[in-house]
């Protein structure tokens, strides 16, 4: 029998019709032209949960068109930015009006439990707000100390049409961290997200048609990476590329967008760690590292999938990690008490497991979990909570995205040793200190390489700061003034007062 905290089936229905999903392109909801559609099975429940249409190149074709017509005729680009922000607005409006019903498509689709959905499509109508804020703002510069005979502008520019690529770990957030920058600087777009989660993309669409966004200025098109998102990458009308998924794929991207010289926006993965001194806040430490490691069963960019703690304390933070790990409610993702739900597909739970064994089979103990989850009543993929110990720095359980619910645990005795295991990654996403010296935190902030650094708390992230990694985690920023500089371009318009030019040829 189990010790660990299972949440039974809840008596929260899957419907018995599944959700359709359409592309959006100029405005239109269109099936593909091939009529090709393809299915999503819900990971907890076994049941097919959306039925979408399946893009092929012409579908691709006819929503790059779109965008590109509504951009070059300036349906968007040409507005003000109170109007643009007006709109955004009204998009957040309406995203809360509709928070319970897009909270469900992305719980039953992802596997994430209904209760996080909530919060996470709350925060997207904020992200909605902020961007709002920003389009407002647009600014270049004036330049009035180039001598009494000039006048400098650089005006700031949308980029243009842009290819908005998001994977499946939260379909909503995601696309809200990259749309609403792109609308606000006066982009129009084709997005394209993951296939496993496809419902709230399309539900967002339908807001924005509400809202009364013009015909060609957002599209999305549905399908596979092969072929709608490598197209979205290669054609030339394409201005630019944001992009949230595996390394692996980034790296693609940046191949093929080298074709056309595309600007390229890459969020990409992490493997974050955490770092433990003896004299941090140890039960709020546990807490935190419990939380960045299980939290959306830890199929997230952000996860705090490795920590790294101090000799002196490793065994007794294990021993409450462990017995926090414990408490944590996994299973049926639509009960509102579930904190961890399903993992994305069969095949995924089986790479998190292969990790695990492999580490087992190679030195490290396993303390928790260690194995495939049964919730009773489901017949979905689940994983124990887990952790590993014993763990070197050169384990692939160390060094590679898991992507799933399982903590790897490394130990250090003087600081300069902990920033070394912290910088020896080929990620830079995020990374955290936890000590009750300001003078730690402060040198362990700028000396670990990353995008993000938390000290004693984990996660925790705002519209207003920026978001992005360094090394193979990625490149640009999303979020904050930095997320609206990435759909902009700097134009530079230098401007002579008076007709005194020197004549260069009889001059
Ligand atoms: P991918 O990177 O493969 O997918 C992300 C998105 O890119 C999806 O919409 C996908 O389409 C699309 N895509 C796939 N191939 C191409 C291509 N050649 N050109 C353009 N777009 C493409 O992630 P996966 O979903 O396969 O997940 C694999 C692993 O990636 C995970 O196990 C995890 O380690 C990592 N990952 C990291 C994320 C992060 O937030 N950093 C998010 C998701 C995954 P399609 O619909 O075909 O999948």
């Amino acid at each position: 029998m189990s010790d660990l905290n299972v949440v039974s089936i809840s008596n929260a229905r899957i419907p018995a019709d599944p959700f359709v999903a359409r592309h959006l392109i100029d405005g239109d909801w269109r099936s593909s032209t091939d009529g090709a559609t393809f299915e999503r099975v819900s990971p907890s429940h076994d049941a097919v949960v959306t039925v979408a249409c399946r893009g092929n190149l012409l579908d691709v074709d006819a929503a790059i068109s779109a965008a590109r017509r509504a951009f070059d005729e300036g349906r968007w680009s040409a507005t003000t930015g109170k109007d643009r922000a007006t709109l955004l607005l009204k998009v957040a409006d309406l995203i809360d009006r509709d928070r319970e019903r897009i909270a469900f498509h992305e719980t039953i689709e992802s596997g994430k439990p209904i209760s996080q959905a909530m919060a996470e499509i709350e925060g997207a109508a904020d992200i909605w707000r902020y961007a709002a804020s920003l389009a407002r703002t647009l600014h270049g510069e004036s330049h009035n100390s180039l001598g009494n005979d000039f006048l400098g502008l650089v005006l700031k520019e949308p980029v243009g049409v842009v290819s908005i690529i998001t994977p499946w770990n939260f379909p909503f957030l995601i696309v809200s961290q990259k749309l609403p920058f792109a609308l606000a600087a006066g982009c129009t777009a084709v997005i394209k997200p993951s296939e496993m989660t496809p419902a709230t993309t399309v539900i967002l669409g339908e807001l924005l048609l509400e809202a009364g966004i013009p015909a060609g200025v957002a599209n999305i098109v549905l399908g596979f990476g092969d072929p709608v998102g490598a197209a979205l990458t290669t054609d030339k009308r394409v201005d630019m590329v944001t992009f949230t998924g595996s390394t692996a794929v980034g790296k693609a991207i940046v191949e093929t967008a080298a074709g056309t010289l595309k600007k390229v926006s890459l969020e990409l993965g992490g493997k974050n760690p955490q770092v433990i001194f003896p004299d941090a806040e140890l039960d709020a430490a546990a807490d935190a590292v419990v939380f960045g490691v299980y939290f959306n069963a830890g199929e997230c960019c952000n996860s705090g999938s490795r920590i790294i703690v101090h000799e002196d304390i490793a065994e007794e933070f294990v021993a409450r990690t462990v017995a926090l790990s414990r408490l944590v409610p996994f299973g049926d993702p639509l009960d509102p008490s579930t904190k961890v739900g399903a993992i994305i597909t069969p095949e995924h739970n089986n790479k998190i497991d292969t990790y695990v064994q492999e580490a087992r089979a190679t030195g490290a103990s396993v303390p928790l979990g260690g194995k495939v989850l049964e919730v009773p009543g489901l017949r979905g993929q689940f994983y124990e909570p887990t952790v590993v110990t014993n763990v070197t720095g050169d384990m692939p359980i160390a060094r590679e995205e898991v992507f799933g619910p399982v903590l790897s645990v490394l130990t250090f005795k003087t600081l300069d040793e902990a920033i070394a295991l912290v910088n020896d990654a080929d990620y830079g996403l995020s990374a955290g200190v936890w000590s009750e010296n300001v003078h730690t935190c402060l040198e362990f902030a700028r000396r670990a390489h990353a995008g993000t650094i938390w000290t004693n708390t984990w996660m925790d992230g705002f519209a207003e700061l920026p978001f992005g990694g360094v090394k193979q985690s990625g490149q640009g920023r999303e979020l904050g003034k930095y997320g609206l500089d990435e759909f902009l371009e700097a134009k530079t318009v230098t401007m002579r007062i008076g007709k005194n030019r020197e004549p260069w040829v009889s001059g």
